[in-house]
């Protein structure tokens, strides 16, 4: 998605479907009225709940405040009361019943002082008085009376008199307040502080009813004399008694408080400072609310004694309160302010949809356009008449006519098009879309007929644009260029083509199966090789046409395991199988089976080819093999085989014999395990070069017998190679020639002394040969010294023939006499004592061209000398002597009218040196130049004189110096004698 088209996408998420306008701005006015309607509400409930709140709480201690003082001051009026009981005591002497009677009567006590449970005195008697106590009272007319709890205790203070005698009352008398530890310290503080003192929270005696209530006592002491003395000692000596009020805390209470408004306060008296359920004292009639709104503990006190009060609003002083009117404040606030919310929520989204529609025309309208100049394909519209109204930029481009110059045109001629296989120009759409008011397929195959002339092929549709109404308004025609999508096409139909052909001229039979195995692919080789016509297998089980019955189950179970789990072992692997013909024979077969890529449901490919005649052949080649190892060991012959890595593999039974070693002892050891310590390392060398250069091998080494013993054998090895000519195996062979190394070594030497004899014989021939020669040349002389005498004297007279004849004398006589002289010399050459020394080769050349000096002048030779010319070991005047015979055969050979060239230059060669004579000569056949080197040998006998022995005398002369001769020559193309002497060391 384009970044612009993911921008509209998310401001759309924002505005919600359909509405074009923000949220935020819809629900702006409705929020801020709705808020403030609701803060105004809360100010409003707030003061409200304010004013409720002052009202109670003046009420509530109004409540408060009353009620505290009317029970402290009317108490404070008992109190009084007994302080006017006290002193009445104090004066006079003795106070009888009936006078106490008198006293109180006059009070009034159950009408003024509600509450009260009577007055009564109790008197101080010490336990040494209590009998006559007891007496006197029961004698006063108290028949009954006695001090209880009975005991014996320091003092008593037994109730004496009580008024009024009513039975609660009466059921006090005789009681000892003082045996009781509450009442007790109660009258302890009234007597030491010499005032009225109140008691703790008590149950008072009179409580005879199972209704029970708390009550307290409040005791004023009575002192001897009527005051009260200064000192505490004192006050405790004259202490008479106690005038006391027993209350119960109930019925005093409620006496109190009658009349106060108390429906509206609950109240909790404690006795003591804190209000804890067990000092509850007392507790008003009327239930504190639920939840009080005022809650408040406050203190009295009372004769001495500390009370705690507790106040608590009751349901009566909550509904009086005027606090709920603050909820209805709320309630109607709210209400207020959601109504107005909603009023402005509607104005604002009506607003709203009226903008976004607007909005939304204008950006659809937009949407178009880009979205007509951005898609690929051309967009042409044209009103009704089928005129052009629109173009997009594809449009454009494909045409070649710009919006502006094709608008108002019509259609055909800014939209030519040919049908590209008849090349005739094809329908206008546009006038099918008006006529037939239906969109329009595309034609097949149209081309484009640029404005420029180009040929572009495209897809073409084209549909009438209709008003809400149905009326036709125009044509839209969108098409686009499938240049593209034709070259795809026909380049599948290419590749389509050229998998059909290899699929018909393939060697292999090549069948595709699909998941269920039926065929779906038979090529020609496959009708070829299995008998079936391709029509006629197609669409078939490939399991029962061409698998052998005993393989079809393997075959199911293998692509049903592939199908589930997509493994497949047996998939692109070369396998080798029987297979199936039509004809129900079996033929060995190797194949590969292929998954086709991407194929689904799955699909296989299988490559087959018929092996009969590769198995026939490796059968025929396994038999050739064990033919060889059969002949092999058959034959005499030790016979051992090699890789062509040169590592050996075999050895014949031969081997094993010989050599006493065991078949892997010999493959592992290689030569060094049974070749002579002397010849390995040559037959290593020779054996490595033979099998990189894969050239025969061929060596005589000794071959350890099992017995120790060495033998000569003769071991050749042959590669044998495969017809493309690569090496397959070496087959190497021994033979035992030690036998006959025997007897060549015997002949050599027999050879040896035969020539030895020989050369003995030739020497004293050679002497013989000499000494003929020498002998020879006086009768010779003498031929010659009269002859000469003959032609000087009688050369006048005779006749031309006898003149003749006399030449013909003269000239034996004269080639005789060189003849002998060439034999002297050869024979000298080989007899004479010669030592070899350092020899300069200018010098002993020097001496050779003085010797032919006239041969030279006569055939006017050009010599040249080419320096360095070293110093060999020679005799200097052989080595002359040899240069001389060279210089004048060279000379000589010459063809008629040639001026001979001859050039001397030598040549290092290592220990030794080669020195060259070359000529310009007539040269010499080479399949003949060994025998020019033999006596009286001679090539070119008619044409050119000599004795054929000056080639001799050279080679006897090199010889005899330690070295070598030889020539290099073609006819016509002159000589080159070269001989090799060893260098002489420098100095
Ligand atoms: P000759 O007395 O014939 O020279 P040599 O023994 O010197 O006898 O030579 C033997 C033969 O070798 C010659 O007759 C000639 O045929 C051939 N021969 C020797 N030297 C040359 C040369 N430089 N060019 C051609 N042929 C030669």
């Amino acid at each position: 998605m384009s970044r612009r088209r993911a921008q509209e996408r998310s401001s759309d998420e924002k505005r919600g479907p359909g509405v074009g306008f923000s949220r935020a701005e819809i629900w702006k006015w409705p929020i801020i009225v709705v808020t403030a309607g609701l803060l105004l509400t809360t100010a409003l409930a707030r003061v409200a709940l304010w004013g409720s709140r002052v009202r109670d709480a003046g009420r509530f201690e109004n409540a408060v405040q009353r009620t505290g003082t009317s029970i402290e001051a009317k108490l404070e009026a008992y109190i009084g009361l007994l302080r006017a009981g006290a002193g009445f005591f104090a004066g006079s002497q003795s106070v009888g019943r009936t006078e106490f009677k008198a006293v109180t009567d006059r009070v009034q006590l159950e009408k003024y002082y509600p509450g009260v449970q009577g007055i009564g005195f109790s008197q101080r008697v010490p336990l040494a008085e209590r009998a006559a106590y007891v007496a006197a009272q029961r004698e006063d007319g108290e028949t009954g009376f006695d001090i209880s709890p009975p005991g014996d205790r320091k003092e008593y203070f037994p109730i004496v008199f009580i008024e009024p005698r009513d039975r609660r009352n009466l059921h006090a008398v005789g009681y000892d307040m003082f045996s009781d530890p509450t009442r007790r310290a109660a009258m302890e503080r009234a007597r030491d502080r010499g005032a009225a003192a109140a008691s703790k929270r008590v149950m008072l005696i009179q409580e005879i009813d199972t209704e029970k209530q708390w009550g307290f006592l409040i005791y004023v002491p009575v002192y001897r004399g009527g005051v009260v003395p200064e000192t505490v000692a004192e006050r405790r000596a004259t202490l008479e008694g106690f005038v006391y009020s027993p209350f119960r805390a109930d019925d005093l209470l409620a006496g109190l408080l009658r009349g106060e408004s108390m429906p509206r306060v609950n109240l909790e008296i404690y006795d003591g400072l804190e209000a804890v359920p067990e000092q509850l004292l007392h507790r008003s009639r009327i239930p504190a609310s639920s939840r009080p709104t005022f809650d408040r503990t406050a203190q009295l006190h009372i004769a001495d004694q500390t009370w705690t009060v507790r106040y608590r609003t009751t349901e009566a002083f909550e509904a009086d309160s005027v606090r709920g009117w603050a909820k209805w404040v709320a309630v109607g606030g709210v209400f207020i302010s959601g109504a107005l919310g909603w009023i402005m929520l509607a104005l604002a989204r009506s607003e709203a949809r009226a903008r976004a529609r607007g909005r939304e025309i204008a950006e659809s309208r937009e949407r178009l356009r880009v979205t007509l100049s951005s898609i690929g394909d051309a967009v042409i519209s044209t009103d009704a008449r089928g005129l052009v109204t629109f173009m997009n930029p594809v449009a454009e481009h494909l045409t070649g006519w710009s919006m502006a110059g094709a608008r108002g045109r019509s259609l055909p001629e800014i939209f030519r098009i040919l049908d590209e296989d008849t090349g005739r120009s094809n329908r206008n759409p546009v006038e099918l879309v008006l006529r037939e008011g239906t969109r329009v397929a595309p034609a097949n195959h149209a081309v484009l007929i640029s404005r420029e002339g180009g040929k572009i092929p495209i897809d073409e549709n084209a549909a009438p644009i209709r008003s809400s109404s149905g009326k036709i308004l125009g044509v839209v025609l969108v098409f686009h260029d499938v240049t593209e999508q034709r070259r795809a096409r026909d380049a599948l139909r290419e590749s389509e083509a050229r998998k059909d052909a290899i699929l018909r001229s393939a060697l292999d039979a090549i069948v595709t199966i699909d998941h269920a195995g039926l065929l779906v692919e038979f090529n020609p080789a496959a009708e070829r090789i299995f008998g079936y016509s391709r029509d006629a297998v197609v669409g078939r089980q490939l399991c029962d046409l061409i698998i052998p019955a005993r393989y079809r189950e393997r075959h199911r179970l293998g692509m049903t395991h592939y199908l589930a789990t997509g493994e497949g072992p047996a998939l692109r692997r070369q396998l080798e199988m029987p297979a199936l013909r039509a004809d129900g024979t079996e033929f060995p077969a190797e194949l590969a089976i292929i998954p086709i890529p991407g194929a689904q449901p799955p699909m296989f490919t299988a490559f087959l080819r018929d092996i009969t005649e590769r198995k026939r052949i490796e059968q025929q080649l396994r038999e050739a093999a064990e033919r060889f190892r059969f002949m092999a060991e058959s034959i005499p012959q030790k016979i051992f085989t090699a890789g062509r890595d040169g590592k050996f593999d075999y050895f014949n039974q031969q081997w094993m014999q010989f050599t006493g070693l065991t078949l892997v002892e010999l493959q592992q050891g290689g030569w060094a395990r049974f070749v002579h310590e002397d010849d390995l390392a040559e037959n290593v060398r020779r054996w490595e070069a033979a099998v990189v250069k894969t050239e025969p091998f061929q060596i005589e080494h000794r071959i350890r017998r099992h017995d120790g013993l060495y033998r000569w054998h003769l071991t050749r090895a042959l590669a044998f190679r495969n017809a493309e000519g690569r090496v397959q195996i070496w087959i190497g062979s021994n033979t035992d020639i030690d036998d006959q190394k025997r007897e060549e070594e015997r002949l050599e030497r027999t050879v040896a002394e035969r020539t030895t004899a020989l050369s003995e014989t030739n020497e004293q021939l050679e002497a013989f040969v000499y000494t003929i020669a020498h002998d020879l040349r006086g009768p010779l002389r003498s031929i010659a010294g009269y002859s000469q005498l003959l032609a000087d004297d009688y050369k006048a007279t005779l006749d031309e023939s006898g003149r003749h004849l006399l030449e013909r004398i003269q000239g034996s006589a004269e080639f005789m006499d060189r003849l002998i002289l060439d034999l002297l010399a050869f024979g000298r050459t080989a007899r004479a004592e010669i030592e070899l020394g350092p020899v300069d080769v200018r010098k002993a050349w020097s001496i050779a061209l003085a010797q032919t000096a006239d041969q030279r002048e006569r055939a006017r030779a050009e010599i040249e000398t080419i320096e360095p010319l070293p110093r060999v070991v020679a005799h200097e005047a052989t080595l002359g002597q040899v240069f001389a015979n060279l210089l004048s055969n060279a000379m000589k050979f010459v063809a008629p009218g040639v001026r001979p060239h001859i050039r001397l230059r030598s040549e290092e060669r290592g220990e030794v040196v080669r020195l060259w004579v070359e000529d310009n000569g007539i040269g010499i056949p080479p399949e003949l130049k060994e025998r020019i080197f033999r006596v009286f040998e001679r090539l070119h006998g008619a044409r050119y004189t000599g004795t054929g022995i000056g080639l001799s005398i050279v080679r006897k002369g090199v010889e005899r110096m330690g070295g070598r001769v030889d020539v290099e020559s073609m006819v016509g193309e002159g000589s080159r004698f070269w001989i090799e002497l060893k260098k002489a060391a420098e100095g």
